[in-house]
């Protein structure tokens, strides 16, 4: 099975996430329409603006069929302003910006600084084994409170920069950028064989998916 990644493609760092999979031998389509989304088997948000790509998910029309996808359980993996997107909360963010509440963190819009502040670090991730990977910063999200389903997959500064919540990943940094393709050759295993789809956000009775029930 040769996997189909959408890769929402509205603003900000798309290119480098559809090369990255494309090198690991996926198949990555560019996300901006709603038709664009029919037979992906993955989706990822990538780091920009997510003030823009909030007002872009909905004038495209894409807001609510992402919504829909999430909620039956379609892989995620968020980066930076998509992590932002998936939270479940956002404290900083602009009064008319909407997320999906996919995964049960609250995170802060540019709490590690303006651009100019945007640093690089090693980060400890057992899951991908002993050695560090290389995380860059650019004004990204800090997590502030992490519900008890969500995995934390590695810190930084006692905060939680890569975490998983059933189908669902985050990241605080740029994956993409960093020339390491473990991040994104994981979330393909994760797409080939979810491990936890029961423990997803969406999977629980919030509001959104209770209208779907009745
Ligand atoms: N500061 C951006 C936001 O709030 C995120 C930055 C990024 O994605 N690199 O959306």
């Amino acid at each position: 099975m040769r996997p189909r990644i959408g890769v929402l493609a509205l603003q900000g760092a798309f290119a480098a996430h559809a090369r990255a999979f494309t090198e690991l031998g996926a198949e990555a389509v560019e996300v901006r329409r709603p038709d664009q989304l029919e037979g992906v088997d993955g989706l990822v948000m990538p780091g920009g603006e997510s003030t823009t790509m909030s007002m872009l998910l909905e004038s495209s029309g894409l807001f609510d069929p992402i919504a829909k996808r999430l909620a039956d359980g379609l892989p995620v993996l968020g980066t930076c302003a998509g992590m932002i997107l998936l939270a479940a909360e956002v404290v900083d963010g602009r009064p008319d910006q909407r997320s999906f509440g996919a995964i049960d963190l609250t995170v802060r819009r540019n709490a590690y600084g303006r651009q100019v502040d945007s640093f690089e670090t090693d980060l400890d991730v057992p899951e991908l084994g002993p050695a560090p990977f290389h995380a860059v910063f650019i004004r990204a999200p800090r997590v502030d409170r992490a519900g008890p389903d969500v995995e934390v997959l590695a810190s930084w500064d006692d905060r939680p920069v890569l975490a998983r919540q059933g189908t669902v990943t985050v990241a605080a940094f740029h994956p993409e950028l960093s020339g390491d393709p473990r991040i994104h050759s994981r979330f393909l295993e994760e797409v080939i064989a979810p491990r936890n789809p029961e423990k997803r956000l969406s999977a629980m009775p919030l509001a959104s998916s209770r209208e779907e029930v009745v």
